[in-house]
């Protein structure tokens, strides 16, 4: 059994119990494959379809369960939800839109076509910080290119993604969405399953490595979305008040959770000291609670452990030299509760900002100029998500040619869109989540030849 806890109280509310038989999982989606991927596009958009219904008529409940179990503001939550069931509704369309080259003679005496087909049976591993969305993120592509899914959630927060399963039951064929519970542990044996094609991981490099480590004697395909340590340049011309409403947002959403977070502020000279001024207030104006509240803006961290990583992250940054303008302190209580911070004098080798602290944290550095900051902002190991705050279109557009990340924004950052890709390379993985990109990824073209 897996002892699931409120981070907001630390008290146990549920207790689930660990898969034993993942073979009966896997042989379940074989066989359900076997018919799903023969269903029409029509037939799979209806059922995706009839689950976004479902979804979106327990937002209530789901933002309940969610918020429990994540410690996510209820305020903040239904987005979450009305974003699954948008990103639901578009895999439902897209699955009508599977694209190929046009038949065509490409040999004397042949005709060639391509035929794209599902890649079979996919084991979804899924983290904690935004577990319904991970688990549409991947259920939604793999179903609709006709896959089949055996998921596993984070054991710190199954409860949203096994809510999500009994939805999927009243809408999807028995098989085509199994749920499977337990640690990773059980993500492992998923990953190494025989009866496995695809391994779809959100999660840390950690378990990216582990996972690919797992999945090489089968030679099994990839998805691996991992970690981030997202630049947020601030030029000259930039609107600071611009960048402080989008750090606030951003960088200390869901606690600072999120592997897209603007974490680390680069601002150059002609800016820097408004916006450790305009980042430190926005910072300390945030009001911090029960998630349950409605005016409450960041909740508790996941889990304790969590909260003692990060305060290890933010005391060897402070013993390394820099500073907190606010913040830089676990807050009392029961709850896995830590203040919002922001941290200046943090050197670019520093663990602090070459390392994903994934909670309430946000250093802000200074370079000397434009080209100084891009260098800065692209010396890290990951290769997630950036953005870039200037008025001059001319410099947003060379940013965000230079800047080397699965997503740049310019005057934003974090805002997502079904219709886009999502995904990184280096450290933070491969393969794309949402879009088109994510249906090419469960799907294969196979080359049909006839010989006239
Ligand atoms: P985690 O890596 O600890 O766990 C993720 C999942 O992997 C869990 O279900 C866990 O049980 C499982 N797991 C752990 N070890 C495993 C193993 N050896 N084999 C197979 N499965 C294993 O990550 P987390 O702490 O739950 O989530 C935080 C991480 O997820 C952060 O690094 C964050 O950046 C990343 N993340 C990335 C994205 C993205 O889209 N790139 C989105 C959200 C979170």
């Amino acid at each position: 059994m897996d002892r699931v806890v409120d981070p907001a109280t630390g008290e146990t509310i549920a207790e689930v119990p660990r898969t034993a038989d993942l073979d009966a999982a896997v042989d379940g989606a074989r066989t359900a494959f076997d018919d799903w991927r023969r269903r029409t596009p029509a037939e799979r958009a209806a059922a995706l379809l009839h689950l976004a219904d479902l979804v979106a008529a327990d937002r209530e409940g789901l933002t309940d369960v969610e918020s429990r179990n994540v410690g996510k503001p209820v305020a903040a939550t239904p987005e979450e939800i009305d974003f699954s069931v948008d990103n639901l509704r578009f895999f439902a369309g897209a699955a009508r839109c599977l694209g190929a080259p046009a038949a065509g003679e490409y040999v004397d005496g042949a005709t060639s076509m391509v035929r794209r087909e599902p890649v079979g049976v996919v084991a979804s591993i899924t983290p904690w910080n935004y577990p319904l969305m991970m688990a549409v993120w991947k259920l939604g592509p793999a179903v609709a290119a006709g896959c089949t899914v055996v998921l596993k959630p984070s054991e710190l927060t199954p409860l949203s993604t096994l809510r999500l399963a009994d939805l999927a039951a009243k809408a999807l064929p028995p098989g085509v969405f199994t749920v499977v519970t337990g640690g990773g542990g059980t993500g492992a044996a998923l990953a190494a399953h025989p009866g496995v094609d695809l391994v779809s991981v959100t999660g840390s490099v950690r378990t990216g490595r582990a996972v690919a480590t797992a999945a090489a004697p089968t030679l099994k395909r990839l998805h691996l979305e991992l970690g981030g340590k997202a630049p947020v340049v601030v030029l000259d011309d930039a609107d600071v008040d611009a960048v402080a409403a989008g750090v606030r947002a951003a960088g200390y959403g869901n606690a600072g959770q999120d592997c897209t977070a603007a974490c680390r502020v680069i601002a150059t000279p002609g800016v820097y000291g408004r916006v450790v001024d305009a980042v430190t207030a926005a910072a300390a104006s945030l009001v911090v609670g029960d998630p349950r509240d409605a005016g409450t803006e960041l909740g508790p961290l996941v889990s304790r452990a969590q909260r003692e990583r990060v305060a290890g992250f933010v005391s060897r940054a402070l013993d390394a030299g820099a500073a907190a303008t606010t913040g830089g302190r676990a807050l009392d209580g029961p709850g896995a509760y830590y203040a919002p911070t922001v941290l200046t004098g943090a050197g670019q080798r520093s663990e602090i900002v070459q390392n994903e602290v994934f909670g309430p944290v946000v250093t802000v550095q200074r370079a000397a100029d434009e080209a100084e900051a891009l260098r800065m902002a692209g010396d890290v190991d990951y290769a997630l998500a950036a953005s870039v705050w200037t008025a001059d279109a001319g410099r947003a557009m060379r940013a965000a040619a230079g800047l080397r990340f699965g997503a740049v924004w310019v005057n934003d950052h974090i805002t997502a869109a079904s219709e886009m890709p999502h995904g990184g390379f280096r450290l933070s993985g491969y393969g794309r989540d949402m879009s088109t990109a994510a249906l090419d990824h469960y799907s294969e073209p196979r080359h049909v030849m006839v010989r006239w």
